[in-house]
């Protein structure tokens, strides 16, 4: 069974919109676009060209990066258009569904909603920290349900899923359901990635981001991992030119050795101030609970999650107030900052200085 075998079937074969720069590349005369042929006075990135709507260049560096090949990846306005064209391609509306594990990253349900999938829900386990329910997972599969989404970790909760589960996942998916693994936090995490089962389960598609670990959630770059067939069906549905130039110049920069050797330093600063906040916030009075992490943020239960919201916004500070969820009442979620940043969060707690202000009256 091919995993197209898997999406509508009434996508199969179809080849979407022939846009200008995917019939025809290079060229030193273009006159196939409509285009202006001049640029705007000041423009070095030759704006008056639509861009290239998967460049090689970006894919070549992304899967490097991933250390996949790059026929297996789709590049997208960030994860979020991938979750979107993933429901798109998979769900027939008003008749199929897609299953998620509440409480965790709202678009998937989202999208349904637009596309008119029904949403089936299996509740994260919260008397056992959150676990995904596997068992339970499976037991929901039916013939309706044509995508399963995990997201590892898991926003808002934080934390990962062993792989051992993701395999027992695949294996219960396999012929059935597309499984996507949203990975957009994975490099706060240890051990592998899901891209590692996609060998021997070609039906695991995996979303990775720019937006968090690389810092340019302002540039819109995602990417979907997985078989060749998928990304094909997937770029047949989206949009003809779906990244911006300077996007995909802020992606190459941002992937540049150097740019990501600087990454992969504030990956491990975030990392170590992620352990550090979680130690000072389950000292304070007032915290309920620091759920374990392996993202950029930590999901905390406040006695009274209303005050800290009100005292840290007064303070300049926005939180994101995640209570109403399922299973979250009372519950924030708050992104790791820079260290200072993360200090001003903690002085709102106690009558101590803030780093910054404590160096101002060292001696
Ligand atoms: N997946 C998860 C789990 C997220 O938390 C987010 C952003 N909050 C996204 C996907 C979307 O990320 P982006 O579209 O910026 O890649």
């Amino acid at each position: 069974m091919s995993v197209v075998d898997l999406l509508r079937e009434e996508l199969r074969g179809f080849a979407g919109y022939s846009s200008a720069r995917k019939e025809a590349s290079g060229g030193r005369v273009l006159l196939n676009a409509n285009e202006s042929p001049w640029t705007v006075p000041g423009d070095a990135l030759g704006l008056n060209r639509y861009p290239d709507p998967q460049p090689a260049a970006l894919r070549e560096r992304l899967a490097a990066l991933y250390g996949v090949d790059p026929a297996r990846l789709l590049v997208g306005r960030g994860s979020d258009e991938a979750i979107d064209l993933l429901v798109r391609a998979a769900c027939r509306a008003g008749r199929d569904a897609i299953l998620i594990s509440p409480p965790t990253f709202g678009m998937y349900a989202v999208c349904a909603r637009v596309q008119d999938a029904a949403v089936r829900s299996v509740p994260l386990l919260a008397a056992q920290g959150f676990r995904l329910d596997v068992d339970g997972v499976i037991a929901a599969l039916d013939d309706t349900v044509k995508l399963v989404f995990v997201c590892s970790p898991n926003n808002p909760t934080g934390a990962r899923v062993a792989p051992r589960e993701l395999q027992r996942l695949a294996e219960a998916t396999a012929g059935r359901a597309l499984l996507v693994v949203d990975e957009a936090y994975a490099e706060f995490a240890s051990g592998d990635s899901a891209i590692a089962l996609q060998a021997a389960h070609p039906h695991v598609a995996v979303l990775r981001t720019l937006s968090k670990a690389y810092a340019l959630a302002g540039a819109r770059i995602g990417c979907l991992i997985g078989d060749p067939a998928l990304v094909g069906v997937l770029r047949s549905i989206m949009a003809p030119y779906p990244l911006p130039t300077p996007c995909i110049a802020a992606a190459l920069d941002a992937l540049a050795p150097r740019a990501v050797a600087l990454a992969r330093s504030r990956i491990a600063l975030l990392r170590q101030e992620r352990e550090r906040m979680a130690r000072a916030l389950r000292r304070l009075p007032g915290v309920v609970e620091v759920f374990a992490s392996d993202a950029n943020f930590l999901l905390v239960r406040f006695d009274d999650a209303a005050e800290v919201y009100r005292r840290a916004l007064a303070a300049g500070i926005v939180l994101r107030d995640v209570g109403q969820q399922p299973g979250l009442a009372g519950c924030l979620r708050l992104s790791i900052g820079t260290p200072e940043e993360n200090e001003a969060l903690l002085a709102l707690f106690d009558a101590r200085p803030s780093r910054a202000a404590a160096q101002a009256v060292a001696p």
